[in-house]
C-alpha cells in the first residue's frame, strides 16, 4: 500500500483503509487505548492504538509506520485540519526510536537557548514554524527565479574558489595545496565574474548566490549568506532597473504571502532621506521627521550650538508631539541612545505652560522654532547638533526609537523606497584615503564623469561627485544596493588610482578584469538583494537564523559540526601550512 499524507484525512476518508508514516508528535497512554499524533511534512493526525502493546513502548519523535482504517472522531478536534477524523490501527511497526529530546517541537516559541536548538538543528527544523520557513524561503527563490526566466534572465553560476573582490570586507581565504603559499579567496559576491559575464554577451544574468565575509559578527550578520545577484547590460538609466526590481518584489511578496506593493516605489535622493529621517534607509512607515533649524541658532546666545553653527556643524530638531510630559529620565534614555550612535549629548525643550529644557533660557523668541518645527503646546523638541552627517544619524536612532516607544510603527505595512544620489567617495581618516562608497566598479553619474577624469580636480573635492548607485530599503531595513558600472578601462583605472591603487597594484589584483573591459564592454549595471534578510521579513522573523537551515552562530560558530574545527597535522603538511599562535 502506497503511504498517504497523515495531513490529507479528511471525513470523506471514513471507512477507507490507509498507510500512513511519520514521527510520533504525541502520545497519550490510557492503558489499554493509546493515542497518538502522528505527524509527517503534511500535518498531523490522531491514530488510536487499541490493545496494541507496541504502541505502550513508544516514545515523542520515534518513527513509525502504521496501517489502519480511517474513523470519524468521537470528539472533533477544530484546531486541525484532520480534527474530523482518526485512523484506528491494526498494525503498527517502529521504524526508527528516539532518544528523549533535548526539547520539544511542539513548542512554541522554544525555551531551548539557540545553541542547544542549533546542536540539535534536524530537530528544532521538524518545528512547524521552521518547517514553514524553510518551505517559504523555496517559494521565495522558486518565485524569483520563475519571474526572472520569463524576462530572459540567465542564471550562471560563478566560482567558490576564486580571488578577492573588494566589497570592503576581509577574505574567507583556502590554502592551495598544488600551489604552495597560494590562496584562494571565497567570493565576497560575484561582482567581477557578473560584469565579466556582460562583456561575454551574456545580456540579462542573475544568480541565487552564496557570498562570505570575515567581518566581526553582529546579531544580523551571517558569515556566509545568499544574495539574489543580478546584472543587465545596456544599462544605463537605473529607472530600467528599478521598474524590473519593483516588478519582481511585486511578483514574490504576492506569490508568497499574498501582499499588494504599489510601484512605483519613491526615490529619495541620500541627502533627502538623511535629512528627513536621519538615516540612509529610512522607516518610512511613520512620520516624526527630523528638521534642520541650523539658521536659527547661527547668533544664539547658547553657546554650544553657536559655536557648533559656526565650525561648520547643522543643528537638527525632531519634535515629539506630547512630548512635554516625558520624565527627565525618559529623556535621559533618549540621550543614551544618541550618544550610543555617536552624538555628544541630545538637547531638548519642552513647550508646556512655560519652556523647560536647558535651552529654554537662551530663546528670546520661540516664534520661529515653532514655525520651524510644527511644535505645539504640549510637544517637546529634541536637537542634535555636530557635522551633518553626525547629526542627523544621531538624532535618527532616536527617531526609530521614539517610533517604537510610541508604537507609530504600524503592523503589516510594506513601505519600500530607493535611496539614490550617495556620493561616489568618501574620505577615510584613519586610512588618510579616499574609498569607494559603493565599490571601486560603480560609475559616477554622467555629469560627473570629467570631474573623476580631470587631473586637475582639486582632490579635496572629490567628496562632491555623485555615484549612479541606489539602495533598495524596506521599512528601514537595507534589502540591497546596486549601481550602474564603470564600463571603460580608462575610467576604471583612473578610479583605482583615486583609491590609492596605481597601476602595477591595478594590474596584479585586477588586471584580468581591465583587460576584458578593453574587449568590448557593454554599459552595464545590476543590483544584489539579501534574500535571508528579504526572507526574514516575509516570514515575520527578528533573526536572519531563523530562516537558514543551518546557519552560523554571532561567533560564526556551527554548533552542529562543530566547525570551524582543528584539522589533522597531515592536511597541514599537504597544505604547507603550520599553525602558529600568538600568545
Ligand atoms: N556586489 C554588490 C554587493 O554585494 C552589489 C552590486 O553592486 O550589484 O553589495
Amino acid at each position: 500500500m502506497t503511504r498517504e499524507a497523515c495531513g490529507e484525512l479528511r471525513g470523506k476518508d471514513v471507512g477507507r483503509k490507509v498507510s500512513l508514516a511519520g514521527w510520533v508528535h504525541r502520545l497519550r497512554d490510557l492503558g489499554g487505548l493509546t493515542f497518538i499524533d502522528l505527524r509527517d511534512e503534511s500535518g498531523v493526525v490522531q491514530l488510536v492504538c487499541r490493545d496494541l502493546p507496541d504502541a505502550r513502548k513508544l516514545s515523542r519523535e520515534d518513527v513509525i509506520r502504521v496501517a489502519g482504517v480511517v474513523a470519524h472522531r468521537e470528539a472533533p478536534n477544530p484546531d486541525l485540519p484532520t480534527g474530523e477524523v482518526e485512523v484506528v490501527v491494526e498494525h503498527l511497526e517502529v521504524l526508527s526510536q528516539a532518544q528523549p529530546l533535548p526539547f520539544p517541537v511542539d513548542e512554541d516559541p522554544p525555551r531551548a537557548s539557540e545553541e542547544t536548538r542549533l546542536r540539535y538543528r534536524y530537530i528544532d527544523l521538524r518545528r512547524p514554524r521552521m518547517q514553514r520557513n524553510l518551505r517559504l524561503r523555496h517559494r521565495v527563490t522558486m518565485a524569483i527565479r520563475t519571474y526572472l526566466d520569463r524576462l530572459g534572465f540567465v542564471e550562471v553560476e560563478t566560482p567558490l574558489l576564486t580571488r578577492s573582490t573588494p566589497e570592503g570586507a576581509r577574505d574567507f581565504l583556502v590554502p592551495s595545496r598544488l600551489e604552495p603559499g597560494k590562496f584562494y579567496a571565497l567570493p565576497q559576491s560575484p561582482q567581477l565574474f557578473k560584469q565579466i559575464l556582460m562583456v561575454s554577451g551574456v545580456e540579462r544574468y542573475f544568480q541565487i548566490a552564496r557570498c562570505f565575509r570575515d567581518e566581526d559578527l553582529r546579531a544580523d550578520r551571517q558569515p556566509e549568506f545568499t544574495q539574489l545577484d543580478l546584472e543587465m547590460a545596456f544599462l544605463e538609466d537605473p529607472e530600467e532597473l528599478f521598474t524590473l526590481i519593483e516588478g519582481l518584489l511585486s511578483h514574490v511578496f504576492r506569490e508568497t504571502i499574498g501582499v499588494e506593493l504599489e510601484p512605483p516605489f519613491p526615490r529619495l535622493p541620500y541627502e533627502e532621506a538623511m535629512s528627513r529621517y536621519g538615516s540612509d534607509k529610512p522607516d518610512l512607515r511613520f512620520g516624526l521627521e527630523l528638521t534642520d533649524v541650523t539658521e536659527l541658532f547661527r547668533d544664539s546666545e547658547f553657546r554650544v550650538l553657536r559655536d557648533a553653527v559656526a565650525g561648520g556643524g547643522r543643528v537638527f530638531a525632531l519634535r515629539v508631539p506630547g512630548g512635554a510630559a516625558m520624565s527627565r529620565r525618559e529623556i535621559g534614555e533618549l540621550e543614551e541612545v544618541a550618544k550610543t550612535h555617536g552624538a555628544k549629548g541630545l538637547l531638548w525643550l519642552a513647550r508646556g505652560e512655560e519652556l523647560r529644557g536647558p535651552l529654554s533660557k537662551f530663546l528670546a523668541d520661540p516664534e520661529p522654532l515653532w514655525q520651524a518645527t510644527g511644535a505645539e503646546t504640549g510637544d517637546l523638541i529634541l536637537f542634535v547638533a555636530d557635522v551633518w552627517e553626525a547629526a542627523a544619524t544621531a538624532l535618527g536612532q532616536v527617531r526609530l526609537e521614539l517610533g517604537r516607544r510610541l508604537s507609530l510603527i504600524p503592523e503589516g505595512e510594506w513601505r519600500p523606497a530607493w535611496v539614490v544620489g550617495f556620493p561616489l567617495l568618501e574620505w577615510d581618516e584613519e586610512e588618510g584615503r579616499w574609498t569607494a562608497v559603493h565599490h571601486p566598479f560603480t560609475s559616477p553619474r554622467a555629469e560627473d564623469l570629467e570631474k573623476l577624469l580631470d587631473p586637475g580636480f582639486p582632490e579635496e573635492r572629490l567628496g562632491e561627485l555623485k555615484a549612479n548607485a541606489y539602495d533598495l530599503v524596506l521599512n528601514g531595513v537595507e534589502l540591497g544596493g546596486g549601481s550602474i558600472r564603470i564600463h571603460r578601462r580608462q575610467v576604471q583605472q583612473r578610479m583605482l588610482e583615486l583609491l590609492g591603487i596605481g597601476p602595477e597594484e591595478a594590474e596584479r589584483r585586477f588586471g584580468f578584469f581591465l583587460r576584458a573591459l578593453e574587449y568590448g564592454a557593454p554599459p552595464h549595471g545590476g543590483i544584489a538583494l539579501g534574500l535571508d534578510r528579504l526572507v526574514m521579513m516575509l516570514a515575520g522573523e527578528g533573526s536572519l537564523r531563523e530562516v537558514i537551515a543551518f546557519p552560523k552562530t554571532t561567533t560564526g560558530a556551527c554548533p552542529l559540526t562543530g566547525a570551524p574545527a582543528e584539522v589533522d597535522e597531515s592536511q597541514l603538511r599537504e597544505l604547507h601550512l603550520k599553525i602558529k599562535i600568538e600568545p
